[in-house]
């Protein structure tokens, strides 16, 4: 006999709470519905507000670890009169001369091609010469390295100030930009430079051991830190409660997710988009062979040479754009897309009685270009509740809805982006359906993988102990065997490997 623990509790609906209420709850969070926000509002005169998730997910009595300025004063309104509630992550640029290094001597597969178990020595030794680590600071303090750096050519690329030397160099005034003192910021490198320096020989020397394949280190087997041990108590409850309770947990995650819309606010990225356009330039390719992946590095190089959007068709040269970064000169992205195969009728026509109009068959993983893949969140900020719903493109939608240039960013009829976001809806169900069936045949996959290693290989045996395991769930069913048989071909055929990812490296 068991025992049981039975429980029941509940989780505010956040959906129908109202601005006061939200606050009551989220004292720690912030965003477009709190009280000093719109009191701010009121106060600089504005409707717009550009706030990201930085500035919502910190407390309203954060500090700027550079200025030392509270929330409060960090307001200010852009020169297009959008109230700016904004925080950046400043990180230490000599992080990435690491990598910088190993890309110019091996190409923009660097990562594939250094000698095996080297890998570690990028990851460690990057943040082991950082003089800071990476700090949310304000716009003010952020732009303060930036416009120091533009000023003082002796500054090399790959050095950043500190939160605690930025403060030095600036006079911040509440809801204002700061004034910076050059010469205060010129005396702090100065006085920097010899140890920055010795960090960069360290980088050097480091680059050249992992180029010559010294100082190797062997993969161990510890679950992935990012990842979790699959194994672990925690996932256990989890899948527990999802198993349970799939339906809450997708309001649920839902809910959440709404809220999280409902606290940030874009109107100042509207407002960048009516600005005329420059003219058109182009990568070359010389530019494009070391380009960083704009933040998807692992997918950059993962890609095939000859890759195009399958949704735009554009290739690599074409989805890069100029950036107004004046230290990164292009942007663009490949980002992971699930494009779902669609079948009419069940295929096998004994069985036509029990045919569906359309049902999803499979799903494939591609990489698409960044511009296709954020036309769904530009129609989620403007229809509030597409925001809150499951709606998907397809290719044939991206395709339909935007007109692809190279080097620009796509015209979207945002009126027919609607229509198919809606439309979407029904496939969308669908694919709950699928996911269901497809994490059903890859748990079984798992579990009889994980008994066929217990067995030592012995295919009988597992199959037995896999009959025994699944025994309680297919009680009703006539022929378990032939369910688990099914089940274990579907892993086959929809369980598949994400293409994309290389090979783990040490987290
Ligand atoms: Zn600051
Ligand atoms: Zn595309």
């Amino acid at each position: 006999m068991v025992d049981w623990h039975v429980i029941e509790f509940g989780i505010p609906k956040l959906s129908s709470l109202t601005d006061e209420q939200l606050e009551g709850l989220y004292v720690e969070r912030d965003g477009r519905w709190s009280s000093a926000i719109k009191a701010a509002m009121r106060r600089f005169g504005t409707e717009k507000l550009d706030l990201d998730e930085n500035w919502a997910s910190r407390s309203p009595d954060w500090d700027c670890p550079g200025c030392g300025r509270r929330k409060p004063d960090l307001l200010r309104l852009s020169s297009a009169g959008v109230l700016l509630a904004r925080l950046d992550i400043h990180h230490d640029h000599l992080t990435d001369h690491f990598k910088s290094i190993l890309h110019a001597k091996l190409g923009p597969q660097w990562r594939a091609v250094i000698p095996p178990d080297t890998a570690h020595l990028e990851k460690l030794g990057s943040r082991l010469v950082a003089r800071f680590e990476p700090s949310t600071v304000c716009l003010d303090c952020n732009g303060a390295d930036g416009a120091v750096k533009a000023k003082l050519q002796e500054i090399p690329r790959s050095f950043s100030f500190r939160p605690s030397e930025i403060r030095r160099f600036v006079t911040a005034r509440p809801n204002a930009e700061h004034q910076i003192d050059v010469e205060v910021a010129r005396a702090i490198f100065a006085e920097a430079r010899l140890d920055f320096d010795r960090r960069l020989g360290l980088v050097e020397t480091l680059a050249v051991m992992t180029l010559v394949g010294e100082m190797t280190l062997e993969p161990g087997n510890q679950p992935s830190m990012l990842a979790g041990n699959p194994m672990g108590m925690y996932r256990h409850l989890h899948n527990w409660f999802l198993r349970e309770c799939p339906e809450q947990h997708t309001m649920v995650s839902k809910d959440v997710e709404a809220f999280e819309a409902r606290s940030v606010s874009r109107d100042g990225v509207a407002t960048a988009e009516r600005k005329k356009p420059r003219a058109v330039s182009r990568p070359t390719e010389a530019e494009i062979a070391v380009y960083d992946g704009g933040g998807a590095f692992d997918l950059w190089q993962a890609a095939p040479s000859d890759w195009r959007c399958p949704a735009c068709g554009r290739d690599r040269r074409d989805i890069l754009r100029r950036s107004n970064n004046r230290k990164r000169l292009w942007a663009g992205k490949l980002v992971r897309h699930t494009e779902y195969i669609i079948t009419d009728s069940v295929p096998d026509d004994e069985d036509a009685e029990f045919a569906v109009n359309a049902f999803i068959d499979r799903h494939e993983l591609h990489l698409i270009c960044l511009d296709c893949s954020t036309i769904m969140a530009g129609v989620k900020s403007r229809w509030p509740d597409i925001s809150a719903s499951d709606a998907l493109f397809q290719f044939s939608d991206m395709r339909a809805i935007a007109t692809a240039t190279p080097n620009q960013a796509h015209k979207v009829d945002w009126v027919a982006a609607e229509e198919h976001a809606r439309a979407s809806l029904p496939l969308a169900e669908l694919t709950k359906t699928y996911w269901k069936h497809h994490n059903e045949a890859v748990g079984c996959r798992a579990v009889y993988r994980s008994l066929l290693t217990k067995c030592g290989g012995n295919k009988q045996r597992a199959w037995i102990r896999l009959s025994s395991y699944y025994a309680a769930e297919f009680a009703g069913l006539e022929e378990p065997e032939g369910w688990l048989d099914f089940l274990l071909s579907e892993a086959d055929r929809i369980g598949i490997d994400d293409p994309f990812r290389l090979p783990a490296s040490v987290a």
